[in-house]
């Protein structure tokens, strides 16, 4: 018996770790664990990605039980649970899918230690990325720390074999045939279930087509929408990497940018909360808590800005360029920590992807590997004469805003703004 541990791969079909799990021959039982590491650092018990897994739990299960197979499903300590379960399944091996993040690289490090300890394997596999790791280096053999000359590597790697999809379903007879068991509900575990609506897990191909024109446009459909789903792996990226290939070079450019980050936070986990160049910690970050009330619930009296709180603290979703509008607002006319912001986007984001997240942030404080200079400071005005001149985005969310009986006055003017943040980073960097 073999046993294969999900973790954010909520998927049955081109599942690299699934596929090399059943292939070998043996029953193979998966495996779920409600990770109370995580679980319990949430603050809000309707969190809506806890209900998003939820149901893909569900989903998994019902397809697993109409093959007569189950999907074992528990609530704790995976590194406890995990050798545990292998232990009392008499499991040879337990097989899942590489995470590059600092916590779960620790996780499995363990987990490797204890699996050794009883005798069993683990063996793990890229799936979440296209390339990983090591597999995009300089000539020199060091990483990459900017993204077009990375990008053009990953580029010239490509070939059809890194896209093909894995065909786990050659192998469906090798699932360990057991009687269902009842699946955990969500208020045993202290949640709720979240209203939020979850955006479709189908690629629409007009949009992938049209992307490199609409992308920046946060009132139309420009991009996908299915961040959440490559977050959970609901999707698989071979799929999309191959659709950006056939459709669109804009798209592929963005999944590139995703495999980046993987990249960045795997060679440089220092980054994930200190400045990645580190002269830009010397920024003095001023700590207004009032002010960052302010940009959290969308009152600022930045039309943009506010609109981008507004949808993520509604949908947990925020269009990319007004994620880079009000990130760039925090750090530069507020002059507030890029981490405070990071903080409040992992909370609130249902795509939440700590390198992504982190690199982001970092790119807006212009403290990242290949960020914006910190000269740049977005004038909000500017960006929505360009990207939403008709202020449908705007109207949207902040309905109120042209009336000033009820909408405030710019909580900072951006001249002022502009050189103070200018004048502080100047004399923190030395330049
Ligand atoms: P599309 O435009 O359709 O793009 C396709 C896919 O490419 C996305 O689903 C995503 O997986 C990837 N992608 C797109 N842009 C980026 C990017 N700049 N960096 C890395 N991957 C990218 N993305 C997250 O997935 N999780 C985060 O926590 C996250 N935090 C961010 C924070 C800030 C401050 C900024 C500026 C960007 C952040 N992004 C994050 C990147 C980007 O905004 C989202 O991936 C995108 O808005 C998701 O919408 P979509 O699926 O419609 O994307």
């Amino acid at each position: 018996m073999h046993i294969f541990w999900f973790r954010r791969d909520f998927r049955l079909h081109d599942n690299a770790g699934l596929y090399n799990a059943l292939k070998e021959g043996l029953p193979v039982q998966a495996v779920f664990v409600f990770d109370r590491n995580i679980l319990d650092q949430l603050d809000d018990r309707f969190d809506a990605r806890v209900t998003f897994i939820f149901r893909q739990i569900e989903r998994l299960k019902q397809e697993l039980n109409r093959m007569g197979a189950d999907l074992l499903v528990r609530y704790g300590h995976p590194e406890e649970i995990i050798p545990e379960l292998a232990y009392n399944l008499k499991a040879n091996s337990v097989f899942t899918n590489h995470d590059y993040e600092p916590y779960a690289r620790e996780r499995d490090a363990q987990m490797e230690e204890r699996l050794k300890k009883v005798g069993i394997a683990f063996h793990t596999f890229k799936d979440q990325a296209i390339f990983e790791k090591d597999e995009v280096l300089k000539d020199d053999g060091k990483p990459y720390t900017v993204f077009t000359p990375y990008s053009k590597k990953w580029k010239a790697k490509l070939n059809a074999d890194f896209l093909k999809p894995y065909p786990t379903e050659k192998y469906f007879q090798h699932f360990h045939k057991i009687p269902a068991e009842k699946l955990i509900q969500l208020e045993e575990m202290n949640f709720q279930p979240s209203a939020i609506n979850f955006p479709p897990d189908v690629p629409d191909r007009e949009v992938i087509r049209n992307y490199k024109q609409q992308r920046d446009f946060p009132a139309i459909k420009g991009t996908t929408r299915l961040s959440v789903h490559l977050r959970f792996g609901t999707i698989s990226i071979r799929e999309l990497a191959s659709i950006g290939l056939a459709l669109s070079e804009g798209y592929l450019n963005e999944l590139i940018w995703r495999d980046f980050y993987f990249m960045i936070i795997w060679h440089f986990p220092h980054s994930v909360d200190k400045a990645f160049k580190p002269a830009y910690d010397q920024v003095p970050w001023r700590d207004s808590k009032e002010d960052f009330e302010r940009w959290c619930k969308g009152k600022t009296g930045y039309p943009i800005v506010d609109a981008g709180m507004r949808e993520l603290n509604s949908t947990g979703f925020m269009h990319n360029r007004v994620r880079m509008i009000v990130a760039s607002f925090l750090t530069k006319h507020l002059l507030i920590d890029w981490r405070w912001g990071e903080a409040y986007f992992a909370a609130k984001l249902l795509d939440f992807e700590l390198s992504s997240n982190v690199g982001g942030w970092q790119w807006a404080a212009s403290s990242g590997c290949d960020a914006a200079p910190y000269f740049r400071v977005f004038n909000p005005d500017l960006q929505t004469q360009k990207f939403d001149p008709k202020l449908e985005y705007v109207r949207k969310w902040v309905p109120e805003f042209e009336d000033f009986t009820r909408y405030p006055r710019p909580m900072v003017d951006h001249k002022f703004a502009r050189e103070r943040v200018l004048k502080a980073y100047k004399e923190a960097l030395g330049s």
